[in-house]
């Protein structure tokens, strides 16, 4: 059966410019802390990837540490923000590599959002610290992690606005762009953002990778995210995963053709989402008003578990993803959705398409046909138990 994928949100083909680099790449075995001319050819290729991953965010290259992926850069934030006693204000829509962290830390705000999951802006200045006279101290007064777009919904923060607010009052923002990369262009100074974070398989890139990108002016935080070695200028210690790497900078070499088949998922997601309208009741799409993804549509109909959905689409060789599909494969109830307002019983009914620039109009043919199916089922079901 040909099967047809509608979950890019949780993880992307490798894309052709990533796998031959890596292909090319499975020779080099030196250890790049090493002098000798193997150690240098890998030194060298890890400092090619770091350009690109600094140049796909308008960052310095110096700027760039390469993390295992988003998860261990979004904690190491999180610990460092933590260890420093301040003040953390968090959003509740946050991927739970940022949440989870931080959960039971005493200084933590949770930042409201609004029923379109959008950070209320006003709620956030009423939330952070009075102004200083000094407007931007040598050390920071607090910490804030906003992401810049949610996976489950696709929304959209404004970040900039947030950023503005935050340094006004002598605060640093993280911001976890892993979302967005490939899908919206991501510049960290437009940003204002004083730290982003990637993840390499998000975006057409091998898993177990990521980055974390400082700001210019922005001190790395101490301490080091792993200690034990000179790697990653001590930010990060351990032999680097120079494949991974490699993959990932040919991946964000590539970001600008990712970034042109945007206005193409659009159409193709809109249409799927206008068939999902028509063709069901009581269906509702989360986000849909507010700024979102182009590639992402979340929507539920109650009463029609996410799950049985989700298999019943795949036993048709159609893979989505529920709402909120946690690592261990079950689906919980979404904390994005419930901070949204949703009801328990819209929470545990969403599903999440998510495309991607290998999607084509015949994918969004059959989700429609496959996904009228299914509906009609849960109807039949339905109308049988009442
Ligand atoms: N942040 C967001 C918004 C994500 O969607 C994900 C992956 N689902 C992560 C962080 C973590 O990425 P990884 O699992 O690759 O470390």
């Amino acid at each position: 059966m040909t099967r047809t994928y509608l979950d890019h949100n949780a993880t992307t083909p490798l894309n052709s410019e990533a796998a031959s680099a890596i292909s090319d790449a499975l020779p080099l075995f030196g250890n790049p802390s090493s002098v000798h001319d193997e150690g240098r050819r890998a030194r060298k290729a890890i400092e090619t990837a770091r350009d690109a991953v600094a140049r796909m965010v308008g960052a310095r290259p110096d700027a760039v540490v390469f993390t295992s992926g988003a998860t261990e850069a979004n904690n190491a934030l999180m610990t460092a923000a933590m260890a420093s006693g301040l003040p953390l204000f968090v959003s509740a829509v946050e991927h739970l590599s940022v949440l989870e962290p931080v959960e039971s830390y005493p200084h933590l705000v949770i930042l409201p959002v609004d029923l379109e999951g959008r950070v209320d802006v006003g709620a956030l200045e009423t939330l952070l610290p009075e102004p200083e006279d000094e407007p931007r101290p040598s050390a920071p007064r607090f910490f804030a992690s906003v992401m810049l777009a949610n996976n489950e919904t696709g929304a959209i923060q404004p970040v900039s606005e947030i950023a503005k607010r935050v340094h006004a009052r002598g605060g640093m923002l993280h911001c976890d762009a892993v979302q967005a990369a490939g899908k919206v262009p991501v510049e960290i100074e437009a940003l204002g953002a004083d730290f982003l974070t990637f993840s390499a398989h998000k975006f057409g890139g091998p898993k177990g990778v990521g980055a974390l990108v400082r700001r210019a002016d922005t001190p790395w935080p101490v301490p080091p995210l792993i200690a034990g070695g000179g790697q990653e200028r001590r930010v990060r210690a351990g032999t680097e995963n120079v494949l991974g790497i490699i993959g990932m900078g040919a991946a964000a070499t590539a970001i600008g053709t990712r970034l042109t088949s945007v206005p193409r998922m659009k159409a193709m997601r809109d249409r799927l989402e206008d068939a999902v309208l028509r063709d069901c009741e009581n269906v509702s799409v989360f986000s849909r008003s507010a700024e979102r993804l182009a590639n992402t549509s979340c929507f539920a109909v109650p009463g029609l578990s996410a799950e049985t959905a989700v298999i019943g689409c795949d036993l048709k060789g159609v893979s989505i993803g529920s709402g909120s599909a946690c690592s261990s494969g079950k689906v919980a109830p979404s904390h994005v959705l419930e901070a949204m307002g949703a009801g328990a019983g819209f929470s545990a009914s969403a599903v999440r398409i998510s495309l991607g620039p290998e999607t084509a109009e015949a994918d969004i043919d059959r989700f429609i046909a496959v996904w009228r199916q299914v509906y009609e089922r849960f109807n039949e079901r339905r109308d049988c138990a009442a």
